[in-house]
C-alpha cells in the first residue's frame, strides 16, 4: 500500500514537470567511478536526473535508451575547475565546444572576473538554459572595481574593504562556490594581501574556497603561491591554485619544489590544492610578459622576452590596430616591420594598449608531468566557448590521450578523478563528480584508445574525437559524436546556508 502510495507521488512529480525521456541503460562499459579506484565492467542505469542502478549486468526496460558502450568507459562528466565559458554564453548557449571535450560542469567567474550580483549570472543560466551546468566564484576584481571605481591603482581603505566584504558576502548567499583573484591582472594586481585575508573571512562562513590567479606565475611564482596558501590558513578555507605553471625558463625544472610547498601546507592543515592544463603555451594580454609593467623599457621587454624563449614563442592572437598581425609571431612581425623584436614590442603596446591577446609558450614538459602526477592537481581547461587557445576545445581529451595513454604520466582512473570526483569534492558538491545510485546523471563515454584533441595555436578550434555521448542531469547531449538539442544544464548553487558558528572547516 505505502510503496503504491509513493509510486503514484512519483508518477505525480513526474508528469508534472516537463515530459522527460524514458531512462537510459549504458551496457558493456568499463565504468572508472571518479574516485580514483580501477575501471571495472559495469552497467550504469539513468531515470530522470539521476544514476539509479550500477551493476555488473542491467537488462533493457521498456523504453528505455541503450547505448552500448562496449569498449569504451563510461564516467563521471568532467568538472572544469577554471573555465571562461561564461563569455559569449549568449551566442553559444549549447556551450558545444565544452560538450565535446566532455565536460559536464564548468566552474567560472575566475580570474578575479565574476558577473555581479552573481544571482544576475544564475538568472541568465535560467533564461539562457546552457546545456552544461556552470558554478561561479565571486570575483575579487569585479568587487574591488565596483567599489573603487577608476581609482583603484591604489590599497584599498578599511571602509572600502567593508564594502567589498559585503559584495562577496552578497554573492556568496546568492551561491558562489567561493572567491576568485587575478592578482596579475588590474586591479587586484594593486590589493594587499590582507585585503584578501579579509575577503575570505567571508567565504569562510559559507564554507567556500578561494582560488587565485597568484601574483606572478614566473621567478616569484613560489612567493605568490605561498601568499595564496596564507590567505587559506588565516581563514581556515581551501585554496586552489589557478591553471598552475612554471612560466619562465629559469625556473623550469623546479615543479617537485614547488609542490612541496603545497604538501608542507597541507601537512599545516592548509587545504591546498592546484588546477592545471595540459599545454606549454598560455594565452593572455601582451602586457603580462612584463612583471614591472614598465612597457617603454627595452631591458624589460628584452628579459620578458628572452625569459620565454624569443619573439618566436609569441603568438598574437587579437591586435586590434590590425587584425592582419592574429596569428602571426611577434618576430615574423617584427621582420615584417624590419625592426628588432624588442621595437616592436614596444611600438605595439604603443599602437593598442594593453589589450592585445598572445598565446606564448613558456612551459616545460617535464614540469607539466611533474604537475600531472600530483594527487594534489585537477584538470583545468582556462578556455573559453570559442577562444584562440587549444585549450578551449581540448584539454580533457588531451588529458586522456597525452598524458595518460602516450606518456604514461598517470593511470587512468587517477586522470579521470583529477576530472570529476576530487574536483566535485573541492566544490562541495557531493552530489556530482562520482558514478554511484543516488549521484546525478552527470556522465561521458569515451574511447580511451582512440580519444585525442586536435586542435594547435593559429588552428585551436578543432573537435576532440573518441567522446561519443555526454550525459547532463540525466540527458543526452552528445549522442554517438552528434550534439543533440537537449539544454539540460543548471546553476549549481554551493550547498546549503552559513556554517553554524565554530564549526571546522572543510
Ligand atoms: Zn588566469
Amino acid at each position: 500500500m505505502t510503496i503504491r502510495v509513493i509510486f503514484l507521488g512519483l508518477l505525480l512529480v513526474f508528469a508534472q514537470g516537463n515530459p522527460r525521456p524514458p531512462g537510459i541503460l549504458i551496457q558493456h562499459a568499463q565504468l572508472i567511478d571518479g574516485t580514483g579506484i580501477p575501471a571495472r565492467r559495469a552497467d550504469v542505469r539513468v531515470a530522470g536526473d539521476a544514476i539509479v542502478a550500477v551493476a555488473d549486468s542491467l537488462s533493457p526496460q521498456s523504453g528505455e535508451r541503450v547505448i552500448d558502450a562496449a569498449g569504451k568507459v563510461v564516467a563521471p562528466g568532467f568538472i572544469d575547475m577554471h573555465s571562461h565559458a561564461d563569455r559569449g554564453l549568449d551566442e553559444m548557449p549549447d556551450a558545444s565546444t565544452q560538450v565535446l571535450q566532455g565536460i559536464t560542469t564548468a566552474v567560472v567567474g575566475q580570474d578575479g572576473g565574476s558577473e555581479l550580483p552573481i544571482a544576475d549570472f544564475f538568472e541568465r543560466l535560467a533564461r539562457l538554459r546552457p546545456a552544461i551546468n556552470y558554478a561561479t566564484a565571486v570575483g575579487h576584481g569585479t568587487v574591488r572595481k565596483a567599489v573603487m571605481g577608476g581609482d583603484y591603482k591604489r590599497a584599498a581603505t578599511a571602509a572600502e574593504i567593508e564594502t567589498m566584504k559585503a559584495l562577496v558576502d552578497r554573492g556568496m548567499q546568492d551561491g558562489a562556490i567561493g572567491l576568485s583573484s587575478g592578482l596579475e591582472y588590474d586591479p587586484g594586481f594593486y590589493s594587499k594581501t590582507d585585503e584578501l585575508v579579509a575577503l575570505g573571512a567571508v567565504v569562510a562562513k559559507y564554507g567556500g574556497y578561494y582560488m587565485s590567479h597568484v601574483r606572478n606565475e614566473n621567478e616569484g611564482a613560489f612567493a605568490a603561491w605561498r601568499e595564496a596558501i596564507e590567505i587559506g590558513r588565516r581563514n581556515h578555507i581551501p585554496v586552489e591554485i589557478s591553471h598552475i605553471k612554471l612560466g619562465v625558463k629559469p625556473v623550469w625544472g623546479r615543479a617537485a619544489e614547488g609542490l612541496k610547498i603545497l604538501e608542507d601546507a597541507r601537512r599545516e592543515g592548509v587545504k591546498v590544492m592546484a588546477d592545471w592544463y595540459p599545454y606549454t603555451y598560455w594565452q593572455s594580454s601582451m602586457y603580462v610578459l612584463i612583471e614591472t609593467r614598465d612597457f617603454e623599457s627595452r631591458a624589460a621587454w628584452e628579459r620578458g622576452l628572452n625569459d620565454i624563449g624569443g619573439a618566436g614563442n609569441v603568438l598574437i592572437t587579437s591586435y586590434r590596430p590590425d587584425a592582419s598581425l592574429n596569428g602571426k609571431t611577434l618576430a615574423e612581425i617584427a621582420e615584417a616591420r624590419g625592426k628588432d623584436a624588442v621595437t616592436t614590442a614596444i611600438e605595439m603596446m604603443r599602437e593598442a594598449g594593453p589589450g592585445t591577446g598572445v598565446i606564448a609558450t613558456s612551459m616545460s614538459e617535464d614540469d607539466l608531468t611533474t604537475f600531472v602526477k600530483s594527487p594534489l592537481v585537477l584538470v583545468c581547461s582556462d578556455g573559453s566557448l570559442t577562444g584562440r587557445h587549444p585549450r578551449g576545445y581540448g584539454t580533457f581529451p588531451r588529458v586522456l590521450a597525452r598524458y595518460v595513454r602516450d606518456l604514461e604520466a598517470i593511470a587512468l582512473p587517477d586522470a579521470v578523478a583529477k576530472m570529476t570526483g576530487r574536483s566535485a569534492a573541492q566544490l562541495g558538491m557531493p552530489d556530482r563528480g562520482v558514478v554511484a545510485v543516488g549521484k546525478k546523471a552527470d556522465l561521458t563515454i569515451f574511447d580511451p584508445a582512440a580519444i585525442q584533441d586536435r586542435g594547435v595555436p593559429g588552428n585551436a578550434a578543432q573537435s576532440p574525437i573518441g567522446i561519443s555521448h555526454v550525459i547532463v542531469n540525466g540527458e543526452i547531449v552528445l549522442d554517438n559524436g552528434r550534439m543533440t538539442s537537449a539544454r539540460p544544464g543548471r546553476a549549481l548553487r554551493r550547498g546549503g546556508s552559513p556554517a553554524p558558528p565554530g564549526s571546522p572547516a572543510r
